[in-house]
């Protein structure tokens, strides 16, 4: 029996080193070789070796009183969090403190459900740093559920490119780095539109994203490559119309506020 529960241990073991040994460093930058090939790129998902984006001090464009447009769906207001459940539809576990909510326990996300959407979102990462890579700050913004952008500090702090701060997950770094240093407020603004697929089920058009970090472009109508995921090559399958917006638990205490939207109405389509 105690050698069976050695071996039993020595296969677990063994399998979570190497697990963990998946990741390599190249130049001080973690990340995957191993993984698949993005498309129509020499690049791996999550490779270390692709280009740091390059770093854009943003400008001084943000403003602590920000409100809203008159027509926007507030999903948080520094109140309350009677807008969001976890994953399993039970009350949202995240704190409130000082007018924002803290990454608690789980991810969550909103009751209402959202296609295409103009979002704005502010973020602030923990002070002290800690950790580096994907362990430090991470947290992330799902639309639909789904598509990640992925919220990081990456302020001084390096990881795969394709995982960075404002990276569409997995599948495409940002344009740059315009990163606050941790404890300052962040911005998001993007334009989201929901992927579109014929009857039969087949794709007739990706998601696409814009995005705007602390007023810089970050994503130019980028298209997502699937549904988010990690060290794999997304693809799409057919999906309801709409979905909440998600944010990441991700054993970071990430801050957010002033966090509303603005449904789009679908363009007249053939
Ligand atoms: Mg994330």
């Amino acid at each position: 029996m105690k050698k069976q529960l050695t071996l039993f241990v020595f296969i677990v073991g063994t399998t979570l080193l190497r697990a963990a040994d998946d990741k390599v460093f190249i130049n001080g930058v973690e990340g995957y070789t191993n993984t698949p090939m993005l498309p129509n790129s020499q690049w791996h998902v999550h490779d270390p070796n692709r280009a740091q984006p390059v770093i854009v001090t943003p400008g001084t464009t943000f403003s602590a009183q920000a409100t809203p447009p008159s027509d926007a769906i507030v999903l948080f207001n520094g109140t309350d969090l009677s807008g969001w459940t976890d994953l399993k539809g039970q009350p949202a576990p995240w704190e409130i403190v000082d007018g924002a909510m803290v990454a608690k326990k789980s991810d969550i996300r909103t009751k209402q459900e959202f296609g295409d959407i103009q979002l704005h979102v502010e973020f602030c990462e923990p002070v002290p740093a800690v950790d580096s890579g994907q362990g430090r700050g991470n947290s992330g913004v799902f639309f639909m559920g789904k598509f990640e952008l992925q919220v990081l500090d990456c302020y001084g702090s390096k990881t795969y490119p394709d995982g960075q701060t404002a990276a569409l997950y997995g599948q495409h770094p940002p344009l740059v780095n315009a990163c606050r240093p941790p404890g300052e407020w962040q911005t998001y603004d993007a334009v989201f539109t929901a992927p579109r697929f014929t009857d039969s089920g087949d794709l007739k058009s990706p998601a696409w994203i814009t995005v705007f970090h602390n007023g810089v472009v970050v994503q130019n109508h980028q298209a997502y490559l699937g549904p988010t995921g990690h060290k794999i090559f997304p693809k799409y399958a057919p999906m309801p119309a709409t979905g909440p917006l998600a944010l990441q638990f991700h054993n970071n205490p990430t801050k957010f506020r002033n966090i509303w939207v603005r449904p789009i109405l679908p363009p007249d389509e053939p």
